[in-house]
């Protein structure tokens, strides 16, 4: 699958916050956004009236964007979403959080979602004691989802991250042991445990239309 390989601090600075897509540097002074809060490009700097459009296309683009998704497969995201029973925006969320690049990224043993993609692909994830590396594969509830490598450097890369995320709050749907490199999905995750402000129904009426 293709993905997005230009500037990621551009997408942050397009959506006018912070999106955490490059690791430590997301929580430092560095951050790009922190010192230059206003879009990328030549206009960047003049202040847009967005129509109701506009508005709806940001929001899809600000939540694709967070979790490294393409057009053709959110599009796809939200055509289950609205074939699902329950609310269309909520359940569209929901997959983009059972995925597994986003678990492993919210179990903290990633610093990012690119990078949880990358332990992924590189075989060093089991659920249900199974090798996954497909970073689009949904967890369910009461999967265990685990880290595993006999390559040294990858496992203590991995063992650094939960030191370096550790005071990242850990989801509750989550039931992490750090110290086993695992977990246990206790309950689907819910639109609730997600802190970063989205409205989903703006995506839902920009699709609908
Ligand atoms: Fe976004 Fe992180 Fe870059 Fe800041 S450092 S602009 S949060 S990707």
């Amino acid at each position: 699958m293709g993905r997005y390989l230009g500037a990621v601090c551009r997408l942050c600075r397009r959506e006018g916050m912070k999106l955490f897509l490059k690791g430590t540097k997301c929580n430092t002074e560095k951050c790009t956004i922190a010192r230059r809060a206003y879009a990328p490009g030549q206009h960047g700097k003049n202040r847009i009236k967005l129509s109701n459009y506009g508005v709806q296309l940001r929001e899809k683009q600000k939540v694709k964007r967070t979790y490294g998704v393409l057009e053709r497969q959110f599009r796809k995201y939200f055509d289950i979403a609205s074939k699902t029973k329950g609310v269309t925006g909520k359940v569209l969320l929901q997959l983009l959080e059972r995925r597994i690049d986003n678990v492993i990224y919210r179990m903290g043993f990633a610093l990012s979602r690119s990078e949880a993609r990358q332990i992924v692909r590189h075989n060093h994830v089991y659920v249900n004691s199974k090798r996954v590396n497909i970073p689009s594969y949904l967890v369910s509830k009461d999967d265990t989802v685990q880290v595993k490598s006999n390559r040294e450097k990858a496992l203590g890369r991995i063992r650094d991250n939960t030191e370096i995320t550790k005071d990242r709050a850990i989801p509750e749907w989550l039931q992490v042991d750090k110290a086993a490199l695992s977990a246990r999905v206790y309950r689907l995750p819910e639109k609730e445990d997600i802190q970063q402000p989205i409205q989903e129904q703006l995506i839902v009426e920009l699709y609908s239309k």
